[in-house]
């Protein structure tokens, strides 16, 4: 159990008091284009609590040094507080700190089983099944091990509400599969995947399994260990910590088999002209200099959220969302891609007759920040059959007065482009 919250409301059921955990994100405070900021882009990358970015400031001032080198008193603080941010992040998700790798973020992470799992491993003949609701980190990593080693990247399709086709996934699990990466939460649609059924089915066929945490982690209680995966992948700026965070949780067996994709200082025991002995796991993977003032940062934002508590997170972002919708629905004309049973905070639209890229810049005008593009998922627009979307995506310290204002910008914005 983790300590009450300092914004922990005393009475009821412990959850906090949304109004002053908002209050402690600076960012939040701001305005834009002379109106209030609404930040509806948390996809994208969230913002970030008084705590992370007084924990980063705290480091430069008082405890900068590099990790493991040193053995002065600076630089084992700095050590300290880096293996600490791992230890916090492992009981985050519930898996081992020696089977955690700290990377700059998802898309590293990703590549770095692309490269050092998938690349020795496969060959023609062989195939890797991804989803069509994957990001562009989880497609182009398997795309370039499959033009080097022969191997196929085959495609399980979804349903038109945005969930993933359980039956044809299945069904694509044929033995030439040897490795499936499926995201846990899509960052286009929303929809969570029931990872755990999946990799269980994925298991007993022998096929080894990659999961994208990024858009989950944030957002929900992750037990990586029950998910009972290969892989699991996680970047750090979406869930409050500093970019260029992240970690990759691997089984120990595989981080003992994987040769290292990226080799130099730290990863080694000892080096010669003859040869090189690496370091153990994780630190095989994680050569040179890492970004320490990040994953400091990184530690707080562990701590911030384990302090919050994610099943309140959860249940926070699930009643804004079901406000989001229910107001959405009263819009004419406003088409939702993504209508999945299980959803997250995520919200990709069209308006009739408007194009994506003029909603978002007419909403910027109004305060409004939200996402207008492709999301780095072009073959998932593809199956829609459309350039573009908008998507609103929420965190738990956005506010249902924030909702209405959105709305009221976004009907004022449809009259104009009408
Ligand atoms: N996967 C998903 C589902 C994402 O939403 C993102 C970030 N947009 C990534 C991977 C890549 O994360 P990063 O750029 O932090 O490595």
């Amino acid at each position: 159990m983790s300590a009450p919250h300092p914004h922990s409301r005393a009475d009821g059921d412990g959850a906090p008091d949304w109004a002053r955990v908002r209050a402690g994100f600076p960012l939040l405070e701001r305005q834009v284009h002379g109106k209030p900021l609404v930040y509806f882009d948390n996809a994208n990358t969230g913002q970030k609590p008084a705590a992370v970015i007084e924990a980063v400031d705290d480091f430069y001032r008082r405890h900068n040094a590099n990790v493991s080198r040193a053995v002065h008193a600076l630089g084992t603080e700095a050590t300290e507080s880096y293996e600490g941010a791992r230890a916090k992040l492992a009981r985050f998700l519930n898996v081992r700190g020696d089977e955690l790798v700290l990377c700059s973020g998802t898309t590293f992470a990703l590549n770095l089983v692309a490269y050092s799992w998938a690349l020795p491993r496969l060959e023609a003949g062989d195939a890797i099944l991804v989803s069509r609701m994957e990001h562009h980190a989880n497609i182009v990593p398997w795309q370039l091990v499959a033009a080097r080693t022969g191997a196929t990247v085959r495609v399980a399709e979804i349903t038109p509400d945005g969930a993933l086709d359980l039956d044809a996934l299945r069904a694509a699990m044929t033995p030439e599969v040897k490795l499936l990466a499926v995201t846990h939460v899509s960052n286009v649609l929303g929809t969570v995947n029931p990872v755990r059924e999946i990799c269980r089915e994925a298991r007993r066929r022998g096929i080894v399994t990659v999961v994208d945490g990024s858009q989950a982690a944030p957002h929900r209680r992750i037990d990586v260990a029950a998910i009972g995966c290969d892989f699991y992948a996680i970047t750090g700026h979406k869930m409050c910590g500093p970019t260029g965070t992240g970690a990759l949780w691997a089984r120990r067996e595989h981080l003992l088999a994987m040769p290292p994709f990226i080799g130099g200082g730290e990863m080694i025991k000892e080096v010669s002209f003859d040869g090189t002995v690496f370091n153990d796991p994780p630190h095989k993977f994680e050569a040179g200099t890492p970004n320490i003032a990040g994953f400091v940062g990184l530690g707080a934002a562990v701590d911030y959220l384990d302090a919050l508590g994610m099943e309140h997170v959860e249940a926070r972002e699930a009643e804004l969302l079901a406000h989001l919708d229910e107001e959405l629905t009263r819009i004419e004309g406003l088409r939702i891609f993504g209508t999945a049973p299980d959803k997250a905070a995520v919200v990709s639209f069209l308006i009739e007759g408007a194009h994506s890229h003029d909603l978002a810049t007419l909403l910027d005008l109004e305060g409004v920040a939200v996402r207008s593009g492709q999301h780095c998922a072009h073959p998932l627009l593809q199956y829609y059959g459309v350039a573009a979307t908008c998507r609103a995506s929420l965190a738990f310290y956005n506010t249902h007065e924030e909702i209405e204002r959105f709305v009221a910008a976004l009907r004022k914005v449809r009259g104009l482009l009408g």
